[in-house]
């Protein structure tokens, strides 16, 4: 039985996951940077251990560093969070050589899914739909532009390594394509020391809908329904939903059995989603994430299930709690990401908090870890609380995700809550009406007419 789990991650998600140990009678170690000593997840967890220097590579990244706090303290699993070392193959296995349990797939998983070009062949022979392109790599334009002029253009080149939202480059025409591959390719060595590229067709008013998987070491996987994370920043999301305003219950059905099935026939283990993107009312497969994610509460708050718990309960070789015939959805939920910068020129805003107060009631959550002058250190990822409400009905949320943002008070730094309230109020918003790109075209249009 797992008894102490050490969290190798910082912020919100190390104590959601702390959260969901401490329910569960499990002892937490956190791991910090110098620069997070006076931080949230520090002060709750039972144990601590600091991990190096302020710089992610030397502390959060830090293999030996996290591999030897878990051996002082005695943890008996690691959970990674998301970002970080949550999708680092080498980390998972280590992990599992020194005897402690991964929250997490297994290595092989998380290799195969990590690699975009493997991942798409692999879902595509488990009976899942993907974005139509090329076989495989393509090493030069020459290889590149008969694929291309055969899909018609626009298309996108894409790092097989990428992730983040980098490692993209979409292509208009012809003309175009033998800089995008090249540029590409050096980019993607670059950041992800791996220069490998392929090629798709570039869909123009996709939503962006994934579905999340939850799978045990018994055989038993189950599907949560999907989130709808279409309101995005260059390519990264902002806001997130569940139910998708575009699906009705017999799509879901439909494409949430096919990933089950899928996940089924791919042997894999614990929390996992599968990214589309959606156009008349077709599913093509982007990419799979073997982690938790950010936006994981909408489907806590519509399914009733903890997620974490549920990782928790799989690496400990216990079976998922639920059948897919258990699984019910209840209302609506939204999923607003905090960002410290300012809400229209997007530039960061690290710095003291002053005043803090959070919105509450009925169906209001809050995952942060700020307090009143907690400092927020400039070395790390700028999202700094998720809101997340739940309604009856869509309506019902929207209302209450209104008074929530109105009642949330951060001073002293700039935030993304006036950008949120603004959006919401939006026509297109509201009637759920709105692809991938709508977000940046709102906001290029907010600059036009101030
Ligand atoms: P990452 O791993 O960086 O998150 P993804 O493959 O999940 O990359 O893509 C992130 C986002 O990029 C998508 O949500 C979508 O907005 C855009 N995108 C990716 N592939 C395509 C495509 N073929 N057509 C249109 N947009 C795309």
């Amino acid at each position: 039985m797992i008894e102490k789990v050490l969290i190798a991650n910082r912020g919100e998600i190390a104590l959601r996951i702390h959260r969901a140990c401490h329910e569960m009678g499990i002892k937490t170690v956190a791991v910090h940077s110098t620069a997070d000593e006076k931080a949230m997840h520090v002060r709750l967890a039972d144990e601590s251990v600091c991990i190096g220097p302020p710089a992610s590579v030397d502390s959060y990244l830090n293999i030996p560093a996290i591999m030897s706090a878990a051996e002082i303290t005695g943890a008996d699993a690691i959970h990674p969070g998301y970002g970080f070392l949550s999708e680092n193959a080498k980390f998972a296995e280590i992990v599992e050589k020194y005897g402690i349990k991964f929250i997490g797939p297994t290595a092989d998983h998380i290799n195969l899914m990590g690699d975009k070009i493997s991942a798409k062949e692999a879902v595509k022979n488990a009976g899942i739909p993907v974005v139509p392109g090329s076989e495989g790599e393509i090493n030069t334009y020459e290889d590149a532009a008969p694929i291309a002029a055969d899909m018609g253009y626009p298309v996108i080149v894409k790092a097989a390594a990428g992730g983040g939202g980098r490692g993209m480059k979409i292509v208009q025409s012809a003309d175009e394509l033998e800089v995008a591959v090249t540029s590409c390719q050096r980019e993607a060595e670059a950041a992800f020391g791996d220069g490998t590229v392929y090629l798709e067709k570039f869909l123009t008013t996709p939503r962006h809908i994934e579905i999340q998987i939850l799978a045990d070491t018994h055989g038993n996987v189950v599907h949560l329904g999907e989130r709808d994370c279409s309101l995005q920043r260059r390519h990264q999301k902002v806001l997130e939903e569940s139910p998708s305003p575009a699906l009705n219950s017999k799509q879901r059905d439909e494409i949430g059995e096919i990933c089950r099935k899928a996940v089924e026939t791919l042997g894999y283990r614990g929390a996992g989603t599968i990214e589309f993107l959606y156009e008349n009312g077709e599913f093509y497969f982007i990419e799979m994430n073997t982690r938790l994610q950010v936006e994981h509460p909408v489907t806590e708050m519509i399914t009733g299930i903890d997620l974490v718990k549920e990782q928790i309960r799989v690496a400990d070789g216990l079976e998922l709690k639920h059948k897919q015939d258990d699984v019910k959805f209840s209302g609506h939920a939204i999923e607003c990401r905090i960002n410290a910068e300012d809400p229209f020129t997007f530039m960061p805003s690290p710095g003291q908090v002053k005043d803090y107060h959070t919105p509450g009631g009925l169906d209001v959550r809050v995952d942060s870890g700020l307090y009143a002058r907690y400092h927020i250190p400039p070395h790390y990822d700028s999202m700094i609380a998720k809101l997340i409400v739940h309604g009856k009905t869509r309506n019902e949320c929207l209302m209450r995700l209104r008074r929530s943002l109105e009642e949330y008070v951060i001073d002293g730094i700039k935030t993304t809550i006036p950008l949120h309230q603004k959006l919401i109020r939006e026509d297109d918003f509201i009637n759920g009406d709105y692809n991938i790109h709508w977000l940046e075209k709102y906001l290029d249009s907010l600059t036009e007419t101030s």
